[in-house]
């Protein structure tokens, strides 16, 4: 009798998005006649830069000739595109990283979800809340979470809690933990943390010997200096952290799917008998059994991001949606909301006004402006009367958006 992995039986459908849909299907029907506007996923709306459709077009051509065909490519990346990785990513912001220490892959919610294949049961896993649910959902599937609280919690995960109290910048654990989740900047708050808060964690990692799995997929919208790209420009992370980077949010890749995490050959965990062993080899074996590589074609369109011509298009592509988010948070504000985020990331967090829960806020805004949005609850229980609205729209959309939400009545 084949027994299945009783730990996917813990885990719910993706209550959030479906009762969504569910919610925004009804209207619709209700109301054949109103466009619907959706800020609410995560997901961009403005094509691949130019110069990556060009490398991918020469990289078809290359493909339909013996001479230059591709099969099977190295498991980890090609050097083209990892050197470009290195040398544009991690050098000009002064980290020195070996070629080896970069792995392509097929995006940032694989290498997020799958790191955890290379950690111990046993480990005590924290999240900040609200959360990327990739992050949780991958430790119930592996069996890290225990069971589930009325709170809404995982009885074996550690949550810290970010709202507008503590400003969005989570507290150290009271206790230790052994893998650590940050994101930032972060999805879905829209906030972020100074290099000096960055520091407090690298700190409290190497004390504790907890692996940091640092989520950096937006990294691109950064624009305060006090905001590290890499967490490896702060000292020491090198020894603590494994780091995630996407071509999704950048440069359009949602689609065509690219990616990379980053873990250092001075990274190490340890055995039950305390032995040391790098994490570098086990992710490479686990990446060599389980994963082919990413399409030569798919990774010459990322190798042009680092162009000159892909930088300047991938910049107009974000200034664009940081166009959007400022649209956005200033008619919220005018709407007298309380609104975080926007600002190094294009995500926007805000408080629903007093008497309105997460959801009571999304029925009301898809019923009186055919607004769609995210409630926050969907992202962890510190996500309770917060709404997430997203700066990936066009921007007719974002302005016609706005200006309906300004003329409800709360
Ligand atoms: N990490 C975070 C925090 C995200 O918000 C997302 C996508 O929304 C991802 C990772 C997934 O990125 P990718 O498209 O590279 O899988």
């Amino acid at each position: 009798m084949a027994l299945v992995n009783e730990n996917y039986l813990k885990l719910k459908g993706s209550y959030l998005f479906s009762e969504i849909a569910k919610r925004v299907g009804a209207f619709s029907s209700e109301n054949p006649d109103k466009k619907i506007i959706r800020l609410g996923i995560g997901d961009v709306t403005q094509p691949l830069p130019d110069a990556c459709i060009k490398a991918m077009h020469n990289a078809v051509d290359e493909m339909s000739n013996a001479k230059t065909f591709r099969g099977y490519g190295p498991e980890r990346g090609y050097d083209f595109l990892i050197d470009k990785i290195i040398e544009n990513d991690y050098l000009a912001r002064g980290i020195q990283l070996d070629f080896d220490e970069v792995f392509i892959s097929d995006g940032a919610k694989s290498d997020t979800g799958n790191i955890v294949d290379i950690f111990g049961g046993d480990n005590i896993v924290a999240v900040t809340d609200p959360v990327y649910p990739v992050y949780v959902d991958t430790n119930v599937m592996s069996g890290r979470s225990g069971t589930m609280g009325d709170d809404g919690k995982w009885s074996d995960i550690l949550y810290l809690s970010c709202t507008k109290e503590n400003n969005f910048v989570p507290k150290l654990p009271d206790k230790r933990v052994d893998m650590l989740y940050l994101c930032f900047p972060n999805n879905p708050t829209g906030t972020t943390i100074t290099k000096e808060e960055l520091k407090k964690w690298v700190d409290y990692a190497k004390e504790n010997r907890t692996v940091i799995l640092y989520d950096a997929a937006y990294e691109a919208y950064i624009t305060e200096d006090n905001v590290a790209h890499s967490i490896y420009e702060i000292e020491g992370a090198k020894e603590v952290a494994i780091e995630f980077r996407s071509f999704s949010k950048n440069a359009g890749f949602t689609g065509t799917r690219c990616a990379f995490a980053v873990v250092p050959k001075q990274l190490h965990a340890y055995t039950q008998s305390g032995e040391k062993v790098q994490l570098n080899g086990l992710w490479n074996r686990r990446q060599s059994t389980k994963f082919n590589g990413v399409p030569y074609i798919i990774q010459r369109g990322a190798e042009a991001v680092y162009s000159d011509e892909g930088k300047a298009q991938i910049k107009e592509t974000i200034n664009y949606y940081m166009e959007n988010a400022k649209i956005i948070t200033a008619g919220l504000k005018e709407m007298g909301l309380s609104v975080f985020g926007g600002v190094n990331a294009p995500y926007i967090w805000l408080k629903t006004p007093d008497g309105y829960t997460s959801w009571s806020f999304f029925d009301k805004l898809l019923k009186d402006a055919n607004v769609v949005g995210t409630p926050g609850e969907g992202f962890g229980p510190s996500g309770k009367g917060y709404f997430r609205l997203t700066a990936f729209g066009n921007r007719q959309n974002t302005i016609d958006a706005v200006s309906r939400l300004k003329s409800i009545k709360f």
